[in-house]
């Protein structure tokens, strides 16, 4: 009997394990990693992003539909995308995409994020297509100067920053808001905390009656959860302001289209090496990075991550069709 509750445990812990293993309220899906041109087995840059129930598209090269397809993604799903800037292996999906909305009848309003001249770029080809877009497309223009907030839902704020490009070019950071706190049941006893009492602990605050404070915060809540963050730095050759517009992050994605023999070539100079990325996310004290972009002279991607992870042995090639947890950088599934 013993024997068997133990295996017993062992399952139970293993089935925890692979709970945690398979969730995450903030993941980042890969659908593209190429720069330029695709190939057979690779795409130009695009990515979905999930936060709790909340769809992002971040660029959406060509093929992205297709990839949207492949990894099971409903287009319904997508409420936000985002362009970083306007060369085509970063939007020239967008119309297929939208056509496909169209026909499958979409009625849910869809914010666009991107440089101005998308806007008419889009109505020109809509409007030649005959149709138009049928549901509500919501544009916002990005000013590419500054760190602007662009989006704030309930849990997660969404920031644009400049990078620096042969045209204008946003990278966008996602932050997590501050998570509300668990009150701890043995302290609604102990003090009869009344609704209002409760919500201001959950929010950190202290317990006061009649201008006197009878409990700490700590006593009244369990520790607050951690907050995470994600950055995606698209096209851009270095710049250690992007350190600074995204520092602490939790997960970076920063394009890495050449190794090192590139350096000082003309045709890198609006992009970075993979040591450049590495040094970014040295710079900004990020916690993992991703390497992407990469264009497609090399065979092997092996030299360009040997080249960042020796300078920031925390990063990973990403890979079309491969989920990251954005806690834990971990590849998930
Ligand atoms: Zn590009
Ligand atoms: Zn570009």
């Amino acid at each position: 009997v013993y024997a068997f509750s133990l295996q017993l445990t062992k399952l139970a812990k293993i089935i925890v394990n692979t709970n945690n293993f398979m969730k995450s309220d903030f993941s980042v899906r890969i659908l593209g990693r190429s720069s330029a041109i695709p190939t057979q087995h690779s795409f130009p840059s695009s990515q979905f992003i999930t936060h709790y129930n909340t769809g992002f598209l971040v660029d959406c090269g060509e093929a992205c539909q297709i990839q949207i397809r492949r990894n099971g993604i409903s287009m319904n799903h997508i409420r936000h995308i985002f362009i970083s800037h306007l060369h085509g292996d970063h939007y020239f999906g967008l119309f297929g995409l939208l056509s496909s909305m169209n026909l499958l009848g979409r009625k849910r309003a869809l914010h666009i994020y991107a440089h101005p001249k998308l806007e008419h770029i889009l109505r020109f080809i809509f409007v030649q297509n005959g149709d138009g877009i049928k549901f509500p497309l919501i544009f916002h223009a990005l000013s590419h100067e500054n760190k602007q907030l662009i989006l704030e839902t309930k849990r997660l704020n969404v920031y644009a920053f400049p990078l620096r490009h042969r045209i204008p070019t946003c990278g966008f950071l996602f932050l997590e808001k501050p998570k509300m706190r668990n009150i701890r049941p043995d302290a609604i006893e102990k003090y009869e905390l009344n609704h209002l009492e409760i919500r201001r602990a959950k929010m950190g605050k202290d317990l006061f009656r009649d201008g006197e404070k009878l409990a700490e915060n700590v006593e009244l809540c369990y520790p607050q959860e951690a907050c995470f963050s994600y950055a995606y730095c698209s096209d851009t050759s270095y710049d250690s302001k992007t350190a600074e517009y995204v520092k602490n992050v939790d997960l970076m994605y920063h394009e890495a289209t050449f190794a090192k023999d590139m350096l000082h070539k003309e045709e890198a100079k609006y992009h970075s090496t993979a040591g450049e990325a590495a040094r970014v996310a040295s710079e900004a004290n990020a916690k993992n990075l991703i390497i992407g972009h990469f264009s497609t002279r090399y065979q092997s991607i092996q030299p360009l991550l040997d080249e960042a992870r020796a300078i920031f042995p925390n990063t990973v090639a990403a890979q079309e069709n491969f989920l990251y947890d954005v806690s834990t950088g971990l590849k998930m599934e």
